[in-house]
């Protein structure tokens, strides 16, 4: 039995919390420290099961609480070469701290953490794919412009994946960002769109993802509704049955306090 949290979800901040057994990782940590040991804490998570912080890349809503997190604990942290660098030239390091980089995947315990690359307009960005202690898999796929094929057969192969569900475009395009933002978001190095992941979604179900995560969501520029309605009816219209195919949530912005068993 493994266990995935959404410990933080949104532009404001992401933190997920995937293991099994007394393994763990978090991916992220892009809330301060207090706020992610608050998180856990209501989740009845115990920060020394976590064996590592893996960071998908170096914008503040993934790293923010890093270097507290990671000295307080001793926690080790994995990025990419890229990410790495960046994270060090914005002081989100410590020298003290044990850091590795992660070139395909690494092992940790019984688990295998394997590095998904994304295009997002960060220095070298990469989602995670977890298999926990047990076997299970789960994916953190968000920060990305596009779907890539790779990125689309590693979430295939999973029972839990998180998937980007960033904007409505009508809501961005009518919203109240300044253009160049706008055209930031809508790129292939920006965000996915509802409808960008919404087409995507019959796809893994098909393939056997048995729960799909919406995350990453704007606050400015979707609501909780719209994403989940957007998926639905595109899950629904592929002819896949809610509760029965698959399970749909949207990720919370801050920990419900429930997780996904898996
Ligand atoms: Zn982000
Ligand atoms: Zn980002």
């Amino acid at each position: 039995m493994a266990k995935l949290v959404t410990l933080f979800s949104s532009s404001s901040g992401n933190s997920y919390y995937i293991g099994s057994s007394g393994q763990a990782v978090l991916i992220d940590a892009g809330r301060s420290c207090k706020q992610i040991e608050q998180a856990m804490m209501s989740n009845n998570l115990d920060m020394r099961a976590v064996r590592a912080i893996f960071i998908t890349h170096e914008h503040s809503d993934h790293c923010q609480g890093l270097r507290v997190l990671a000295s307080r604990y001793g926690i080790p942290v994995y990025a990419s070469a890229g990410t790495m660098e960046e994270l060090e030239r914005a002081g989100r390091l410590d020298s003290r701290f044990n850091t590795d980089i992660i070139e395909a995947k690494v092992s940790l315990g019984d688990m295998l953490i394997e590095r998904i690359d994304t295009p997002h307009d960060a220095a070298e960005s990469c989602g995670y794919r977890v298999t926990t202690a047990d076997g299970r898999k789960a994916v953190i796929a968000t920060d990305m412009g596009v779907m890539l094929p790779a990125v689309r057969r590693a979430i295939s192969e999973c029972d839990v994946a998180v998937v980007e569900s960033n904007h409505d475009v009508n809501m961005l395009l009518s919203g109240p960002y300044p253009y160049p933002l706008k055209r930031r978001i809508l790129s292939d190095r920006g965000h996915l769109s509802n409808i960008a992941c919404a087409e995507e979604l019959p796809g893994f179900v098909r393939a056997g993802v048995k729960h799909l995560v919406l995350g990453h969501l704007s606050s400015e520029n979707n609501t909780p509704d719209v994403a989940y309605q957007t998926a639905l009816c595109s899950l629904t219209q592929a002819g896949l049955v809610l509760n029965s195919d698959f399970t749909l949530q949207v990720a919370p912005k801050e920990t419900n306090g429930k997780g996904i068993i898996f």
